[in-house]
């Protein structure tokens, strides 16, 4: 008799071949479930298009995403600009890019109320200087200078207090090609007060500045009329008259605790004193302390047990600081691997890497996600490490590949959870011994070393079958580029739950910018994540605590037998 289920079957289809209506072959030759349009654009927004990936470059990438982008403006213009804004300013990615691209796209739409929606979010994505120039500079690649974006930018500066503009021109003085003085001239920028009047003059040139006003289409030249002194905010005045004729370090710092002034304002003579170090720690922003450890380290403020090394410390692992900065988990990872290597990645600076920095760091990447309620379920934790996963870098982060990142990101729900299991796979089974005991650092450096291979993405629920593991939710991280297997992983964990009579729940926590998951979206025991999302673990634990949703249908329980 004929055995064609052996050639056939619905229930364990090879991933070379399609076992479901929806799905899409993926770039390794396998087939997988796609995502929608706003699922895509979550993981563009969070994950970026750095660097490329296994597959793509950064080029392809960003164009891909591109028409992510503006496949949802045409469907829904302000739901767009509303979640551009949302995962920016909510701080839930490493990188203010994606969002900015985004909404420079949203700006050049050929709809109003979006372009006008665009306008108004600006504020809210564009929260420095530098956010503003690299905002223009994409912009620029879509429009030219509209009467829309000359007042949006105008706004940017207007809107601002007199002491926070002073601030922002002197932090922030130019970057990707522009500098406040081209935005302020470019935007025709009308100054709402007189202190805004005096620092806009400040920056175009002094007493001699002159800026264009627009008169119907043509312009005019006009001048500001002389800088009434008293005018000009009392940050600027003191920088122009103080801070550049300092002559010493000490002094120096005395104006820095006086005035509040920060490292980018400080003249770079003065910049190797651990005095004017020490002055600037006192206030210094959360992402400033994270990227200038090294060098306040190299020039001998921090010392084993010293004072400025514990209150550098205990800035770094304080959750407010973490929170209103926006200090991403990926920025404290980053600076946690080039801190303790004791060495830039660039230039010559050298230090020897403190402990107590190291270990705030380390603490600091765990407090940085939103904070998870434990389950108490049954956690597998499986993380690809198959060649593609190796390809890319998360954030712009030299050696923070997609399978090193989600190593670190796997423990954070192991830190929490009581009852974890992980598990490392690329087409066969890899025994990981990582766990949230040890430092970051131990677990990058172990993730690095295993070897590449092939991936089927079918292999946790495969070896939970055959170890008879209790599993309630598989955590799968990986780019869903899956196609070694004889199985497809949904058709594995419909196994499972018939193997072992539980209703386990797969969530795939993506890692790169494509449209591929091997979640089944007619399946609500299967959800997506978008790694490094600094919700995803709490929105993690949500789904596996949640009872009912993943009970399989009647016709899913005999799609099984
Ligand atoms: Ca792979």
């Amino acid at each position: 008799m004929a055995n064609y289920g052996q050639h056939y079957s619905t229930t364990k289809t090879p991933q070379r071949e399609k076992a479901k209506a929806g799905q899409k072959e993926n770039n390794a030759g396998g087939f997988t479930f796609v995502l929608d349009k706003w699922a895509r654009l979550d993981r563009f927004l969070i994950l970026g298009a750095d660097g490329g990936s296994y597959y793509a470059s950064e080029r392809e990438m960003t164009r891909d995403n591109a028409k992510v982008v503006e496949e949802c403006l045409a469907e829904d213009g302000s739901r767009t600009v509303a979640r551009i804004a949302e995962i920016s300013h909510s701080g839930r990615a490493p990188k203010n890019d994606a969002a900015i691209f985004a909404l420079a796209l949203a700006a050049a739409s050929k709809d109003v109320p979006t372009r006008t929606s665009a306008y108004t979010a600006l504020k809210l994505v564009c929260r420095t200087g530098t956010h503003l120039f690299q905002f223009v500079r994409d912009a620029k690649n879509f429009r030219g200078w509209s009467g829309g974006l000359r007042r949006a930018v105008a706004a940017w500066y207007g809107d601002k207090k007199p002491d926070k503009l002073a601030y922002q021109l002197l932090k922030y003085q130019q970057r990707h090609g522009y500098s406040n003085r081209d935005l302020l001239r470019l935007s025709h920028a009308e100054p709402p007060t007189p202190q805004h009047s005096a620092a806009y003059r400040w920056t175009i040139g002094g007493d001699n500045a002159e800026r264009s006003v627009l008169n119907g289409k043509t312009k005019q030249a006009r001048s500001y009329g002389p800088i009434v002194v008293d005018d000009i905010p009392r940050l600027l005045r003191a920088y122009d008259q103080e801070l550049k004729a300092s002559k010493s370090p000490k002094e120096t710092a005395k104006l820095v605790r006086e005035y509040g002034f920060t490292h980018e304002m400080v003249p770079n003579e003065h910049k190797k004193s651990p005095d004017v170090w020490e002055a600037l720690l006192e206030k210094m922003p959360q992402t400033a302390l994270v990227r200038n450890l090294g060098k306040m380290t190299a020039v001998g403020l921090f010392k084993p047990m010293g004072t400025a090394t514990k209150k550098a410390a205990a800035m770094l692992a304080d959750l407010d600081r973490l929170k209103k900065g926006r200090v991403h988990p990926i920025a404290l990872l980053s600076a946690l691997r080039v801190y303790e290597q004791g060495h830039g990645e660039k230039g010559k600076l050298t230090w020897e890497p403190m402990r107590e920095v190291v270990d705030a760091l380390n603490e600091a990447f765990y407090m940085a996600f939103d904070a998870i309620t434990p389950t108490g379920k049954n956690h597998m934790l499986a993380l690809d490490v198959s060649g593609s996963m190796s390809s890319g870098t998360i954030a712009d982060c030299p050696g923070l590949t997609p399978r090193v990142a989600s190593a670190a990101m796997a423990m954070v729900t192991a830190r929490t959870e009581q009852n974890w299991y992980v598990m490392g796979f690329a087409d066969h089974f890899i025994k990981l011994d990582i766990s949230p005991k040890q430092r970051l650092d131990d677990v990058v450096r172990k993730i690095s070393n295993i070897p590449f291979g092939g991936t089927d993405c079918a292999l946790p629920m495969l070896h939970a079958i055959e170890k008879n593991i209790d599993v309630d939710c598989f955590v799968v991280f990986t780019d869903s580029e899956t196609w070694s297997g004889d199985v497809h992983p949904f058709q594995a964990l419909k196994q499972y739950r018939k193997h072992s009579g539980r209703d386990a729940k797969l969530a795939v926590v993506g890692m790169t910018a494509t449209e591929f998951t091997i979640a089944d979206p007619s399946d609500a025991g299967m959800l997506d994540f978008v790694g490094f999302d600094t919700a995803a673990p709490a929105l993690l634990a949500d789904f596996a605590r949640g009872e009912g949703a993943t009970l399989p249908s009647k016709e899913e329980a005999e799609d099984v037998e």
